[in-house]
């Protein structure tokens, strides 16, 4: 087997080379759709041939993320690795990156995959969060919901997606109960307990930092919740100048301070008085990035592989603006409606099965670019 240490990874990777990408969901499926499209080739690790990903690359480890065995068979099969998923356990990455560049790296998955970390961080780096309590276990939740007041949210500090493990907290609420609930525990770090941000909108922007520390972004756009999933990406985000100026200044400087490479997704709130919260950080591709597929010369997929291969970023510029839906559970089905609508940009994941919650797909409305 042939090792080949971080430090002999060499800063560019021309196309030829293998990207390993830990994980094997839609957003790891789009990566590879990109990297092939610029002759590069694909390496998935991920527990089932069937995950999107996995189906249409040209290598795949079939493995649990804590396999060392099949974490070093992977290593020496590829050039780089990047990660499509947050929640891979730290020592698999810190394993992984003893013997292949990982980018970016174990120290990023260890803030953006603990809430509780995160919050600390985006702190330290001067930018706003909601106000926030750690909370280590149950018996201290009564403690910080008295420092807080309510409403707030809990949140378990690690393992939560989507709304998952997230209970709203009101004056009448049973503490023992939302914890409970919540499922918070030693298993996941804990939890937070942030006082409820009463938004105006939410938005979220992407941002790179490349292999040389060059950087880029997409413009700023809104992202609108159902049942705690994103549902619609409106681009760009209605949102004046400055709240878009701040909201991209906090992105890059997030990218600078996390010393990343790779992609950073930011998920923020907008206050009515334009004030702008960090929400969470999420360093992969994100949901609200998928209308760069269509809008974009150099897509969040493409940005990546870029980014983690050396190569120049390129232009983040959009060339139409865009709304974006999600097909969710059986919204899935309706996809023969949408390759009738002449307008409509379908993008499907190759998931068979359409369980409530799932992404199956995603749909993409191009209209006219706007300024800025
Ligand atoms: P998260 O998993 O942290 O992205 O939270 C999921 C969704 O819950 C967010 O997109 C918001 O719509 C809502 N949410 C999360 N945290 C807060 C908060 N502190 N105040 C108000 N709404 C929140």
């Amino acid at each position: 087997m042939t090792i080949v240490p971080c430090s002999e990874t060499p800063a560019v990777l021309a196309p030829g080379a293998t990207i390993g990408i830990l994980g094997g969901g839609q957003l790891g499926r789009m990566t590879v759709m990109a990297a092939t499209r610029l002759g590069y080739r694909c390496h998935i690790f991920c527990q089932s041939p069937d995950e999107p990903a996995a189906q249409i690359a040209s290598h795949a480890t079939i493995a649990a993320f804590d396999d060392t065995g099949a974490l070093d068979r992977f290593a020496a099969a590829i050039d780089v690795a990047t990660l499509e998923f947050e929640n891979i356990p730290l020592a698999s990455v810190e394993h992984l990156e003893a013997r292949v560049a990982v980018r970016p790296g174990a120290k990023v998955l260890a803030v953006a995959q603990d809430r509780i970390r995160e919050k600390d961080f985006i702190t330290a780096a001067g930018i706003a969060t909601a106000p926030y309590r750690a909370v280590a276990n149950g018996g201290d939740l009564a403690g910080a919901v008295a420092e807080l007041g309510t409403p707030a949210i809990l949140k378990t500090a690690r393992l939560g997606y989507d709304g998952k493990g997230q209970v709203r907290i009101g004056r009448g609420t049973d503490l023992d109960e939302a914890w409970a609930k919540s499922g918070a525990g030693a298993s996941t770090g804990g939890a937070v307990l942030e006082g409820f941000v009463e938004f105006e909108r939410e938005i979220s922007v992407i941002a790179a930092r490349g292999v040389d520390g060059a950087t880029a972004s997409y413009v700023p756009v809104e992202n609108r919740h159902a049942n705690h999933i994103l549902d619609r990406t409106i681009v760009p985000a209605p949102v004046s100048s400055d709240v878009a100026a701040t909201a991209t200044d906090i992105a890059h400087r997030l990218v600078e301070s996390l010393q990343l490479t790779g992609l950073l997704a930011v998920e923020m709130f907008v206050g009515r008085d334009g004030n702008v919260l960090v929400n969470e950080i999420a360093p992969r591709p994100h949901n609200s990035g998928h209308w760069t597929l269509d809008a974009c010369a150099v897509s969040q997929f493409e940005l990546l592989v870029r980014a983690v291969c050396g190569l120049p970023l390129g232009s983040t510029e959009r060339d139409a603006d865009a709304t974006m839906k999600n097909l969710i559970g059986d919204e899935g089905d309706d996809w023969q409606a949408y390759l009738a609508d002449p307008t409509a940009r379908l993008h499907l994941y190759g998931k068979a099965e359409a369980r409530p919650g799932r992404k199956m797909g995603h749909v993409t409305w191009l209209t006219p670019r706007t300024e800025p």
